[in-house]
């Protein structure tokens, strides 16, 4: 019998879209958007689609598999797959737990994927990454001036005179906040985006500023600086919610309207005229980018922005914020349940610097890595040194459901359920703040396990007798008790349809209490002296504190090299499709390929100090001449990993890769 269930798409994606999954005699036949969703609305983009396809894929991994050989490999059982890891596990806690590395990300939304960290803590003191390769920077920047990172309802942006897509492109990544924003726009609002590439987003918005990559930092001071020079900030909100407004202005004196044009190399009449749109045509909204803060100055440049938006006034008021993400969700978890209270001493280090922590620690080095719901071989920077980081660490696990270049680096692969084949709840901390539940839809095909079977059993034959033996559904009670007690959400209500946490009309910091040290929106605070960053936000220009580019006399290297989210796919994860040896496009302004005699199409290298890359030219007649682009995830041997050319350094809080502040040459052969 044919039959529909509502599910949620798991990706880590703004929209967390609400899915109508039809199943015939066990097996998925179709999937397209849920109607009902108010804010997905029942439209979902390519890589939802794609979800019944990747369930019934051929190359799905169905069985455990050890490597025997190079790339040579043996299905063994499920039994057999847990003695090699307990047996391993069980030597390490012997000698010093900090020996076993766990390494995961956002590769699958569900809750009950992150059951790993319950079972890592009960292990002991081991070895775990911090900070990320997406938005860290400038979570600890809205950290410091709110208090904490929320955003406004997709829908408030119809109450805008103005909206400032600042680095952010929804047309190819968040589609339906991008819905709104066209709506807004049909009915008279000004939808303005900040970009150094002309972006599907900056196509659809009334103008397009296109901006030196780096430098939006500079562009927001020198906004602010104008604003108050002219009178334009809103002294109310400065007056009674802001801690440290003189001190910012004097700083201010210095970010000067000729120095940003310099900096920024955006026409000064243009910052000008923009400073003075967004001051006074206000509810105005700013929707802050992940790639902005992708450089080494990156918690300051937004910082910066968030400065604009409090002198203005244009935060706590509908159709206002500085918005950038939104933890609405995550406050009414309980992270308790997943052993996130348990006391530990964990070894730490920047995500962004696997493969030199690898390399280069040795008390004690890493014997065993275990990685779950992420491809770090492939996307986390320097690709050259993870080839010798892989090669010394002595057994790596990945669970998985394709034989990624992660999992191709390992010694284990352990094959996992996809979000139809086992039940979880899904959240977005990004765009909406729903909360949707998905069922156990169909009965996997093969010999696979879902990640909360695969801890349970592992921390049953490790004798971890804390860990709970229970239920999916009894974890996933106690975890949203918090959601139950405050906001009337329990799982059953969750089962009958996705729900709201606020509605629509709640707007973010409307009573004006901030959750900083102060009460008050902070421009000046000292946790951000002491971490570094300066207590005021200022600016500094990127790849001043890059050392890579110095020593290699940076003049070598003529083009910033930016590293978007592709259309279609969710990082790495749907350039499966791609064939092999294929390079991957890089694209360049005509212009500059006439100067260097490049044609379409043609295959060249491209080399940065980190290493060297062949790519196919494209062009982008709309692309600046100082910059070239190519999409980051594809993978290695099908266009080529992105990452062999960018360096580990970090941004200036967060511990975030500054993966964007990477320049390029062309290899002349
Ligand atoms: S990837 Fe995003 S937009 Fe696409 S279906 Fe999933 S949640 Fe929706």
């Amino acid at each position: 019998m044919v039959q529909v269930y509502k599910s949620t798409c798991p990706l880590d994606c703004w929209d967390a879209c609400s899915l109508e999954v039809t199943v015939d005699k066990g097996e998925v036949i179709n999937i397209q958007g849920d109607g009902e969703h108010s804010i997905t609305r029942g439209f979902i983009c390519s890589k939802g689609k794609k979800h019944l396809e990747r369930t019934y894929r051929d190359d799905r991994l169905t069985s455990p598999m050890v490597k025997t050989h190079e790339d040579e490999w043996q299905e063994i059982t499920w039994e057999k797959a847990f003695e090699l890891i307990t047996s391993k596990i069980s030597a390490i806690r012997e000698q010093d737990s900090k020996r076993l590395m766990y390494y995961t990300d956002s590769g699958h939304g569900g809750l009950l994927s992150s059951i790993e960290n319950y079972f890592f803590n009960l292990i002991g003191d081991v070895t775990i990454p911090v900070g990320s390769l997406c938005w860290s920077a400038g979570m600890e920047a809205q950290n410091i001036d709110f208090g904490m990172s929320l955003s406004h309802d997709y829908s408030d942006v119809l109450n805008s005179k103005t909206i400032l897509l600042w680095g952010r492109n929804p047309a190819d990544t968040a589609i339906h906040q991008m819905n709104y924003v066209q709506k807004a726009r049909k009915t008279g609002t000004r939808v303005i985006a900040i970009d150094p590439r002309k972006t599907k987003s900056a196509r659809q918005a009334d103008e397009h500023i296109s901006i030196k990559p780096g430098t939006d930092g500079a562009l927001a001071l020198a906004m602010a600086n104008h604003i108050i020079k002219n009178n334009l900030q809103d002294n109310s909100f400065i007056d009674n919610h802001i801690k440290g407004f003189e001190e910012f202005k004097e700083l201010l004196t210095s970010y000067t309207i000729d120095w940003a044009e310099k900096e920024t190399g955006i026409d000064r009449r243009k910052i000008e005229e923009l400073a003075e749109l967004y001051a006074t045509q206000k509810p105005a909204a700013i929707m802050i980018g992940y790639g902005i803060q992708r450089y080494t100055n990156s918690a300051n440049t937004v910082r910066a922005i968030d400065a604009l938006a409090a002198i203005t006034g244009n935060i706590g008021i509908a159709g206002g914020g500085a918005n950038y993400a939104n933890k609405q969700a995550v406050n009414y978890i309980d992270d308790s349940v997943f052993g996130g209270d348990i006391d530990r001493n964990h070894r730490t280090f920047p995500k962004a610097k696997l493969a030199n922590f690898i390399l280069e620690e040795n008390n004690p080095p890493i014997d065993m890595m275990f990685i779950t719901k992420s491809n770090p071989f492939l996307q986390a920077p320097d690709t050259n040194r993870m080839y010798q980081a892989f090669e010394k660490v002595d057994f790596k696990v990945t669970i998985d459901m394709f034989m990624t270049d992660t999992a191709r680096q390992s010694d284990l692969v352990l094959p996992c359920a996809n979000f139809m084949e086992k039940e979880d709840l899904y959240f977005t901390s990004m765009g909406h703040n729903y909360v949707s539940y998905g069922p156990k839809i169909i009965e996997p095909e093969y010999d696979i396990k879902n990640e909360l079977d695969i801890f349970t059993s592992l921390a049953d034959k490790l004798n971890l007798t804390e860990f709970p033996e229970q239920e999916a559904e009894q974890w996933l009670k106690q975890a949203i008790k918090p959601l139950e007690k405050y906001k009337g959400i329990s799982l059953e209500k969750l089962k009958e349809k996705p729900q709201r946490i606020n509605e629509p009309d709640t707007i973010p910091w409307a009573d004006k209490n901030f959750l900083t040290p102060s009460g008050k929106y902070e421009l000046y605070s000292k946790k951000a002296q002491e971490w570094g960053l300066g207590p005021i936000p200022g600016y500094s220009q990127p790849f001043s504190t890059y050392t890579d580019y110095q020593n290699n006399n940076m003049t070598n290297y003529d083009f910033y090299f930016l590293t978007p989210h592709h259309r279609d796919s969710l990082h790495s994860q749907h350039f499966i499709d791609r064939s092999q040896d294929e390079p991957g496009y890089l694209y360049i302004n005509p212009e500059i390929a006439a100067k260097y005699r490049l044609r379409e199409n043609s295959v060249i290298k491209i080399a940065s100090p980190k290493g060297t890359l062949s790519v196919k030219i494209k062009f982008d007649p709309e692309l600046r001449t100082d910059t070239v682009y190519m999409y980051e995830g594809l993978w290695i041997g099908k266009g080529g990993s992105v990452n062999t050319l960018i360096s580990d350094a970090l941004s200036d809080a967060g511990d975030q890769a500054a993966l964007y502040e990477t320049k390029i040459r062309f290899v002349v052969e």
